[in-house]
């Protein structure tokens, strides 16, 4: 393992130690508090011996963003007993309860914007986000994002990423300088092997339409006959705590739209040829005029499915459509 993760560890396991041991006092049958510090002393000669992070069942790497999580374990994925198996798996279930209640409403009008996604976790939780939120000035912030990282760890650093942005959005403040803070207090709040990319826009009652791209798949906008796609305006968050985002500016009239993704869609695969942006951007100008956001979702997801055959997409899938109307 990295010197420096293992230091990180190191420093993590001592501060809970002196904080376990500072409180023996209050516990009127201190035993299991005994046993935990038993566990800590013991990883923490584990790390002196060049071990930490094995399994001890079969000598391989214990995954790491489970030991960020729990510095105490000493078995990999496939080494736990049953009743720690169903222990996690009762843990992403409810972190998938916690996920689900996160999302927003679906199909929303908004102004004279119509909002539409499609969700879908690979596993019980997902590291995909999606969310819109009207602002108090009449506009309609928009997100789609997707964490880096599988499993609890991703659904949690979602999670934090969704509350974070909440708070930002009340702010008032322009969609890059969110990000921008978002960012910051994520690099700065956090151990975390995982990042997100993301997407944040801005939609005004006058069709203006603010876009800032932090490492994200590239959005289409699809306007009268027309469709391109969106480049990143700065990188990943979570990746450098000064990272500064650019932002775009477009005017979408009635019936234009973006559409927002992410990779989960574009590279699902059969027999190793993957659906891709060409694809998909092949289908857009078609689905402009009579077509609701809800009819152009439908008409996208239908085409991936027939694409995919019986194969299943094999990463979390997010798909959302904004349009004027
Ligand atoms: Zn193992």
């Amino acid at each position: 393992m990295a010197e420096l993760l293992l230091e990180t560890f190191k420093n993590q396991l001592l501060d809970r130690k002196s904080k376990l041991e500072r409180t023996v006092s209050f516990f009127e049958n201190p035993d299991t508090l005994y046993d935990l510090l038993k566990q800590v002393d013991k990883a923490l000669e584990r790390i002196d011996a060049g071990v930490y992070g094995i399994c001890e069942v079969c000598n391989d790497t214990i995954e790491p963003e489970r030991l960020l999580a729990d510095p105490l374990i000493t078995v990999c994925l496939d080494h736990l007993s049953k009743a720690q198996q169903r222990a996690l798996e009762a843990d992403l279930e409810d972190a998938g309860k916690i996920q689900r209640a996160l999302l927003p409403k679906n199909s929303l009008e908004l102004g004279n914007w119509g909002f539409t996604y499609h969700y879908s976790p690979a596993g019980i939780v997902s590291g995909d986000f999606c969310d819109v939120i009207p602002t108090p000035k009449g506009s309609v912030i928009f997100v789609v994002g997707d964490v880096s990282g599988k499993g609890i760890s991703a659904s949690l650093m979602m999670s934090r990423l969704h509350a974070l942005l909440h708070s930002l959005i009340s702010f008032n403040l322009p969609i890059n300088e969110i990000l921008k803070k978002a960012n910051r207090l994520f690099c700065e709040s956090t151990i975390s092997a995982n990042y997100a990319t993301m997407i944040i826009g801005e939609a005004r009652e006058d069709g203006s339409l603010d876009l800032s791209i932090a490492g994200h798949n590239p959005p289409f906008i699809i306007t009268k006959g027309n469709v391109f796609s969106v480049k990143a305006t700065g990188f990943p968050v979570g990746l450098f705590s000064d990272s500064v985002y650019e932002v775009e500016k477009f005017h979408l009239d009635k019936n234009d739209s973006i559409l927002l993704y992410t990779d989960g869609f574009t590279e699902a695969s059969v027999n190793g040829n993957e659906y891709g942006m060409r694809r998909l951007q092949e289908q857009l100008p078609q689905l402009q005029n009579e077509f609701s956001a809800q009819k152009m979702l439908e008409t996208l997801l239908k085409e991936h499915t027939a694409f995919l055959g019986n194969q299943l997409p094999g990463d979390d899938v997010t798909l959302a459509v904004l349009k004027r109307i």
